[in-house]
């Protein structure tokens, strides 16, 4: 088994920042991460705060969670809190729960040479790592974490911060480095591929060139990891507030095609921009929802990831004479099943996603009648949005969009009106007793 570093064990002493020399103040941690800390140091263990919590405070800002390690194994930080599960198999560690916030307890890691047994630790012929479960001390924990930036801790103890990487120097160059060998880092979990992308998006930091070189080769490595983990990885990316510049530097990497190997198919084909503009605005919509803390369902962010390859497959569908709903209905369970085998959608998700889709052409028709329960549908809101996205980049009439604004914002009477308005003239009322070829939508759009 390969060590994380040679020379980990042989580096010099950690650089030790004292409490009066940082910003890191623990009106500043969360209440709960504080809690865990103390418990853990009372109870006779080593506990700092690590990762995004320290690197954050660090840079001034509000960090997302809170991560703990310790020398306490799973079973000793169970033991302690009552609230308090061990998950993962990979990658064994606590989950604290307190309300909706998670605290995540992680024991000090050891490079894999020193495993005594390969039930802890496994990697593949490859290098990826099956197993990561080989316990150590807070050093050898530093030197296996990926990037310097994320391998500080604050000690609980003395408020002292341990640098053991050169993190700190690397967090004021804004840096963002891969400890040790970056391709071997890259193949034991090439997931660091995508958190370097996120991390640099986020902070705005450059990746330093022997950490960036390797990831053109090694994005087909991502093949490699569970579908439900790059499903946790995705929401990641793209709701951290910087969509749009993420999905330009997944492309740019070609780390977003083995995720979604058929938008990227039809990002391909496209022409005059579209759809790359469709999906840009769609996560630039989802950046401006963050920022103004909206919330942003994951239905919503693949429907639009996913939406061109299911028009594109509609439209083949409907040249080889199948009928414009059943063609959308059949692309889009295409798509999904397509798409599970790269980055698996949970159900929660992937049916109100389908319904999205499958509810674009109700805005096409208006009958009175179905006007009135559309609205009503828990998914219109959502389908409303996306709507207006396509309408945007001139898939859809602006005109019909600016109508469906106006009939939620109006009264009983006022809606009455407009319905009536709309389908004077049209033979909306008629269609019935047209032929089957001759229904046409009241307003123009497509689906
Ligand atoms: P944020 O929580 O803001 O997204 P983070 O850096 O805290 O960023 P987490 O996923 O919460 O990211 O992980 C916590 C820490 O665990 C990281 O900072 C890093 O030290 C370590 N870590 C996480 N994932 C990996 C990985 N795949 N390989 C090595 N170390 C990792
Ligand atoms: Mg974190």
């Amino acid at each position: 088994m390969p060590t994380v570093t040679s020379n980990a064990s042989s580096s010099p002493s950690p650089l030790i920042i004292p409490r009066a020399e940082h910003g890191i103040s623990r009106a500043l941690i969360s209440e709960n991460a504080l809690k865990v800390l103390y418990r853990l140091k009372e109870s006779g263990y080593e506990a700092y705060l690590v990762g995004g919590g320290v690197r954050d405070l660090l840079l001034g800002r509000e960090p997302k969670d809170f991560d703990v390690a310790t020398n306490a194994r799973p079973e000793e930080v169970r033991s302690l809190f009552r609230n308090c599960r061990l998950i993962g198999r990979r990658f064994r560690l606590a989950h604290v729960r307190f309300g909706r916030e998670i605290i995540e307890v992680a024991t000090f890691r050891a490079p894999h040479d020193v495993a005594d047994n390969d039930k802890a630790a496994a990697l593949t012929a490859d290098g990826l790592i099956l197993r990561d479960n080989v316990y150590g001390t807070l050093e050898q924990d530093a030197w296996r974490r990926d990037f310097t930036v994320n391998a500080l801790y604050y000690n609980i103890r003395d408020f002292s911060v341990l640098d053991h990487t050169g993190g700190l120097a690397d967090l004021k160059a804004g840096v963002l480095r891969l400890i040790g060998d970056p391709e071997r880092r890259y193949r034991e979990d090439p997931v660091r591929m995508l958190r370097a992308i996120r991390f640099a998006a986020k902070l705005g930091f450059r990746i330093e060139p022997d950490t960036e070189a390797p990831i053109f080769e090694l994005g087909r490595c991502l093949g490699e990891i569970a579908p439900a983990r790059l499903f946790d990885e995705v929401l990641k990316l793209f709701q951290g507030g910087v969509a749009v510049e993420t999905f330009e530097m997944l492309r740019h990497y070609g780390l977003f095609k083995p995720m979604f190997p058929l938008t990227e198919a039809a990002l391909a084909k496209e022409t005059q921009g579209f759809p790359r503009t469709f999906i840009a605005r769609a996560l630039a919509n989802t950046d401006r929802r963050i920022q103004e803390n909206k919330p942003v369902t994951p239905a919503f962010l693949f429907a639009a990831l996913l939406w061109e390859p299911v028009r594109q497959r509609k439209a083949d569908l409907v040249r080889a004479g199948t009928d414009e709903i059943p063609a959308l209905h059949a692309a889009a369970g295409e798509v999904i099943s397509d798409q599970q085998k790269h980055v698996s959608i949970p159900k929660r998700f992937s049916i109100p996603m389908r319904e999205i889709w499958t509810m674009q052409p109700r805005f096409v028709q208006r009958f009175p009648k179905r006007v009135e329960r559309f609205l009503a549908h828990p998914r219109f809101r959502a389908a409303y949005d996306f709507m207006c996205l396509r309408a945007e980049v001139g898939e859809v009439d602006e005109k019909l969009a600016e109508w469906w604004t106006r009939i939620q914002e109006t009264d009983d009477a006022g809606r009455q009106q407009m319905m009536r308005r709309a389908n004077a003239g049209s033979g909306a009322r008629k269609r019935r007793r047209r032929p089957r070829k001759r229904k046409s939508p009241v307003n123009k759009g497509t689906t």
